[in-house]
């Protein structure tokens, strides 16, 4: 093709590179173990982004910016979602989140945003089946996940079976969550570990929840203080005796019916009619970062309505109805300790 004898050998070198470095970074940052900043990383992708926009030949499905997450790790077992884990579109500023909002109203009549706060943790899918936890995997490629089931029942928020006091158990349910530490308790782990010298400290919660999660022995897992809060749904099949009545309709109504089951919730999501109120929700935590117990990096907003996600579909690696508003990097101090101890 044309195409291909206009790339200039020093882009095509530039773009196997920045391939190769963000596989290597992001490898690295879901053991837990990243040795460069968030933004930095996102830098690095807006570098092969725009590299990959002026020369769209250079786009492979191997592409970091075609794909979710890392090759999985040899130490788990390889779990096959049942529907595949995704990653999300970012945006850095209003304009960047208005237009997401401009295309997808553009598609469908969108008539209301669930609005909720962007945990810097991991993602793991949890399989229940008739009510019982039967297994539990790390997001790995998206399609793909680690067995992690032992050290994910050592979590106490995550229910082993499902409260049926008010109504019964679907067949099949696959929720997916991020796991985290809260920000006190990360704190007073990297005081224990550093007591007892069993590791080196942990640069901030996220690397802690990581490792943790990832143990080969659930006995260390199980004296982390791991909590967990639910930010989706993948398959579903309703309870029989319920004769399919129990459907999910929104996002909104699907986390309450996750909170009757006993599946634990955020009590900061908000569902709005309008991207003005979108943009206040935005900003509020912008200023109020701190006031979880968790670190977020962000906002995630989704359409509502579970008909219109279905319509508005997803790209190879993120679905059209949501995106993650990402706040900026909070202070250069916390990106030199990172740097130091994040291996
Ligand atoms: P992402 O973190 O930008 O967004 C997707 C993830 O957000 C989901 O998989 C889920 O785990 C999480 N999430 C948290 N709250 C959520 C909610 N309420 N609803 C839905 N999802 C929610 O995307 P990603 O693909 O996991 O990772 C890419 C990002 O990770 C980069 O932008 C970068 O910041 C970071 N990263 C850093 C390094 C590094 O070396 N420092 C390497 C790789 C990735």
């Amino acid at each position: 093709a044309p195409d291909n004898i206009e790339v200039p050998d020093e882009v095509r070198a530039r773009h196997a590179e920045l391939c190769r470095d963000l596989d290597d970074h992001s490898y690295r940052y879901y053991l837990g173990a990243p040795i460069i900043s968030d933004a930095e990383y996102d830098r690095l992708m807006l570098e092969l982004r725009e590299i990959e926009e002026r020369h769209p030949i250079l786009v492979t499905q191997d592409s970091p910016t075609q794909k979710v997450g890392a090759p999985i790790s040899v130490d788990f077992a390889e779990v096959e979602h049942l529907v595949r884990m995704e990653s999300l579109g970012n945006a850095f500023d209003f304009d960047e989140l208005n237009a997401w909002a401009d295309r997808a109203s553009a598609e469908v009549p969108v008539d209301g945003y669930l609005c909720e706060l962007k945990i810097d943790g991991l993602a793991v899918d949890l399989v229940y089946e008739r009510g019982r936890l039967i297994r539990a995997a790390t997001r790995g490629d998206g399609r793909v996940g680690e067995d992690i089931t032992l050290n994910v029942r050592t979590i106490g928020v995550i229910p082993e079976r499902l409260d049926e006091s008010v109504r019964p158990a679907p067949e099949l349910l696959e929720v997916r969550g991020e796991v985290f530490l809260p920000v006190e308790d990360f704190e007073e782990l990297n005081r224990r570990i550093a007591a007892d010298g069993s590791h080196a400290p942990f640069a901030n919660p996220r690397n802690a929840a990581a490792g943790s999660l990832r143990q080969k022995d659930p006995r260390v897992t199980a004296t982390r203080p791991l909590s967990m809060i639910v930010h989706g749904v993948g398959a579903y099949t309703p309870a029989a005796e319920d004769a399919g009545a129990t459907v999910f309709t929104s996002q909104s109504q699907a986390y309450r019916l996750l909170g009757e089951w006993g599946l634990p919730l955020s009590d900061r999501y908000k569902v709005v009619a309008t991207m003005d109120e979108v943009r206040d929700y935005v900003s509020h935590y912008q200023e109020h970062r701190h006031d979880p117990a968790y670190e977020i990096d962000g906002i995630v907003i989704k359409v509502d309505d579970i008909a219109l996600q279905r319509r508005l579909g997803s790209t190879s690696r993120a679905p059209r109805w949501a995106i993650a508003y990402k706040y900026p990097p909070e202070e250069v101090t916390t990106r030199l300790i990172d740097i130091k101890v994040g291996v």
